[in-house]
């Protein structure tokens, strides 16, 4: 009897293994996986979904994903009018050229020249689907296998995904642990003749803190060296969908004047609260050697990608929207609130001047399990594993006021959990 429930079990187990088997078989097992695993954030925001029906969604203090809660400036409901009541519905809703609408790209790089005094041309900016577009066409057009791409810890966790996915190996270079800016000693050891990019995220997505110019003269010069030791250009990537989103008195560097092959990631999804309408794009460098054929390959890895001819109407809303913003402030306020509350709880926190988020330092070692006791409190944060580094979780701030008045009472509760008895 008990040899046949065995057996029974036997063949039930096989029959799955056999399931799964197949589904690798049909489909890239790389794909299949990417697919079946959720990224932390989008976990625990379904979670909190979940949750706020169980509980209310009084109790639930979401802070996992970085959806901008501040609406889009009235410039772009007035301008989209315009379009729609003005533009020829066949040209409107009809395909562009694949890197975008010239007029579009003109406007763009005069936008650029004049706001950063630079020497920027409208040949060399591609429109894209929002930053993860422009991003992955970008290391698709540059990277050839096993090339190295240098991301400094902890970091925007697509960065991986985009990086393997264009045959390259993703490195991770750790940050000074005071500030989480760039260390320019660890750099210098770690590139090397394989190393083809290096990645920069300044206002930087998790840890909200901003690149001074001291920060892209250092990076920049270190890796001129390099690129005269090794004889072949390493490109520095600057991803921006954070760019106009600082709240003290200073501004991110335009990194194309402090290094010839600079390329720019710029996304309009965070600035203008445009997130779910997939528009930005992708800039070489005026001084970008070889930035012909460097287009070329961007173009070729659009085509490969299928991110040719990036939304028509939106591509017609770009000139009208330059140099304007979300109201800002909105998010500067929450990141006052925030940040001075948890420092007065007692938390260590970096002070971030950009982007809207807060990197807090988990009071427990194991951050996944940190982020699980904040849930039984309604908190949800991020755990850091997910950004490439221990010991801290990520709070996106982009939610309301009251919402970050009334968690206040739960961040407490949960310091005082790991505290009392202490
Ligand atoms: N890069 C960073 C650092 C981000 O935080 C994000 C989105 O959150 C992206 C890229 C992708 O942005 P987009 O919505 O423009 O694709």
């Amino acid at each position: 009897m008990n040899i046949l429930i065995i057996f029974f079990f036997i063949i039930i187990y096989d029959k799955i293994i056999d399931k799964r088997l197949g589904e690798m078989i049909m489909v890239n097992k790389k794909m299949y996986e990417l697919g079946a695993q959720k990224s932390k954030i989008r976990e625990l925001f379904e979670y909190g979904e979940k949750l706020k029906q169980q509980i209310g969604s009084e109790n639930v203090f979401d802070f996992s994903i970085g959806n901008p809660s501040v609406p889009c400036p009235n410039v772009v409901s007035e301008a989209l009018i315009n379009i729609v009541s003005n533009t020829n519905p066949t040209l409107l809703h009809g395909y562009t050229i694949a890197s975008g609408l010239v007029f579009v790209r003109k406007q763009i790089a005069d936008y650029l020249n004049k706001t950063y005094d630079l020497n920027e041309s409208y040949e060399y900016i591609y429109l894209t689907a929002g930053a993860a577009a422009a991003l992955t066409i970008s290391l698709n057009a540059i990277l050839c296998e096993d090339d190295e791409v240098i991301v400094f810890a902890p970091f925007f966790p697509e960065y991986k995904v985009f990086v393997e996915k264009a045959q390259g190996k993703l490195v991770i270079c750790p940050t000074k642990k005071d500030t989480f800016l760039p260390d320019i000693n660890m750099l210098d050891k770690m590139v090397n003749e394989k190393t083809k990019v290096v990645i920069i995220n300044s206002p930087n997505n998790p840890t909200g803190v901003v690149y001074h110019q001291e920060t892209i003269i250092n990076i920049a010069n270190l890796l001129k060296e390099k690129e005269k030791k090794y004889q072949h250009p390493i490109f520095l990537l600057s991803d921006e969908p954070y760019r106009e989103l600082i709240y003290s008195n200073t501004s991110y560097p335009f990194i194309t004047k402090y290094y010839d092959n600079a390329i720019v990631n710029y996304s309009f999804s965070k600035s203008l609260s445009l997130p779910g309408e997939r528009i930005g794009y992708i800039l070489i460098g005026a001084n970008c050697k070889e930035k012909d054929i460097i287009f070329k390959a961007v173009n070729g890895a659009g085509r490969a990608l299928g991110f040719v001819c990036e939304s028509s109407m939106f591509q017609y809303l770009i000139p009208y929207c330059l140099g304007h913003t979300s109201n800002i402030n909105i998010y500067k306020e929450n990141r006052d609130i925030l940040y001075n509350a948890l420092k007065d709880i007692g938390y260590q926190l970096i002070y971030p001047e950009g982007a809207f988020y807060l990197f807090m330092k988990a009071l427990e070692d194991d951050d996944e399990h940190f982020s699980n006791v904040a849930k039984k409190y309604g908190l949800l944060i991020v755990p850091s594993t997910s950004f490439g580094m221990k010991g801290y979780v990520r709070i996106s701030y982009c939610v309301s006021k009251d919402t970050i008045i009334n968690s206040l009472k739960s961040f407490k509760k949960l310091y005082e959990h790991y505290k009392v008895g202490d």
